[in-house]
């Protein structure tokens, strides 16, 4: 039987999208058509147009007036990797600029079982209550890593996900023209005009994406367990340069002696570090993310770093920069494609590489032969 996939997901998309359904959003759909009914109404016509195209001031003035459907099928239109979807998501990127710079963008990464989910749910809930709305940004590792899906086979932040102030979206780190970078900065960028103040972008720490989520977010943090050395928890070294802090979580039952030794251990460690922030010495603290202990240390410390990095100027330069970045790596992104789709690429490096196993040329010359 095929499986039923969210709305957000592109028509044919492979098993490389993979995604999940959370509870709340299939009972509200399956069984209780009243809810679903009162929400269009509650949430004005603009909702009537649920199976139809929407136009680009729809689009820009449903995303402004954070409406969650509109921003869900904004996000799907800048995922998309139809031609016919380029332009128009191109023009609302556009149009919602001016709307975007104005939350905290928080990179968390950590091996699969770290308790990152459990955390961002309990952290988010507690910014709430400070007031402020946060957006998840999960990044699907599965068609770059495993093939098969993390995300996917269980339901995550259940509560975080019903609360009204908060929205999370799943997103793809496949496709052509930017994965990662293109679509997982334009999403940051849409909530961030949707007015959502707090960011988080989720990664799993084994792979490539790391680096690429530290070049979008002003804090970057690594979560870790007590236990395990680095390379059990399958941390490459690399991603500890990029920590603003580094989080021991499980901090609680008998675990709590365990999650203190390691705290003293990478507190030691980290002496040895360049900064990932200049000026900005990264720690590693504790916390229980199942137990909200800790919770709001973290918060503490992510406002201490906001304000550091606007007092120096680090935080603007940094997002300059990343811009810059960003509009380079897609840059390097497009001409790779371009180069990839000309006529006869595949049976040409094909026959490249075979006279390089072969010995019959050298790499170098490999290199020359493609380019001509
Ligand atoms: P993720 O894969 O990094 O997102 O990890 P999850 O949030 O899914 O957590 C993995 C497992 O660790 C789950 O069984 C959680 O209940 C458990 N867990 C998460 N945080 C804590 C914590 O603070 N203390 C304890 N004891 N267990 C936790």
């Amino acid at each position: 039987m095929k499986k039923k996939l969210p709305e957000w997901v592109p028509e044919n998309a492979g098993t490389g999208f993979t995604t999940h359904i959370l509870p709340l959003y299939k009972s509200r759909n399956n069984s209780n058509p009243s809810i679903v009914q009162k929400h269009i109404k509650d949430t004005g016509e603009i909702k009537k147009k649920i199976n139809e195209s929407l136009s680009l001031s729809e689009y820009k003035e449903g995303v402004l007036a954070k409406d969650k459907v509109i921003l869900a099928r904004a996000i799907t239109l800048v995922e998309s990797n139809a031609d016919k979807h380029f332009d128009l998501a191109q023009e609302l990127i556009k149009e919602i600029l001016p709307f975007t710079g104005n939350s905290i963008r928080i990179g968390i990464t950590g091996v699969p079982g770290a308790g990152k989910s459990t955390f961002i749910e309990t952290f988010g809930l507690h910014i709430i209550e400070l007031g402020k709305s946060p957006a998840v940004l999960a990044i699907d590792p599965s068609s770059t890593v495993s093939k098969g899906s993390i995300l996917g086979d269980k339901t995550r932040m259940e509560t975080l996900s019903k609360n009204d102030n908060a929205f999370i979206r799943p997103s793809p780190s496949s496709g052509n023209l930017g994965g990662v970078t293109r679509k997982t900065k334009e999403t940051l960028l849409l909530c961030e005009a949707a007015g959502f103040d707090v960011i988080l972008i989720e990664t799993v720490g084994v792979g490539q994406n790391e680096v690429t989520v530290r070049s979008m977010v002003d804090f970057f943090l690594l979560m870790l367990i007590a236990g395990a050395g680095d390379e059990l928890q399958g941390i490459k070294k690399g991603v500890f340069e990029l920590a603003d802090a580094i989080l021991i979580n499980k901090a609680d039952g008998n675990n709590i002696i365990a999650t203190q030794t390691t705290n003293t251990i990478y507190n030691n460690t980290l002496h040895y570090l360049a900064d990932a922030t200049p000026g900005w010495k990264t720690k590693s603290y504790t916390c229980s993310a199942k137990n909200n202990i800790g919770i709001d240390n973290i918060w503490t410390i992510i406002s201490q770093f906001v304000d550091y990095t606007k007092k120096t100027k680090i935080f603007q330069d940094r997002r300059h920069q990343q811009t810059i970045t960003w509009f380079k790596n897609m840059l390097h992104e497009e001409v790779l494609n371009q180069f990839y789709k000309k006529d006869n690429m595949k049976s040409k490096l094909d026959t490249v590489i075979s006279e390089i196993l072969n010995q019959k040329i050298t790499p170098v010359v490999g290199v020359k032969k493609m380019m001509s």
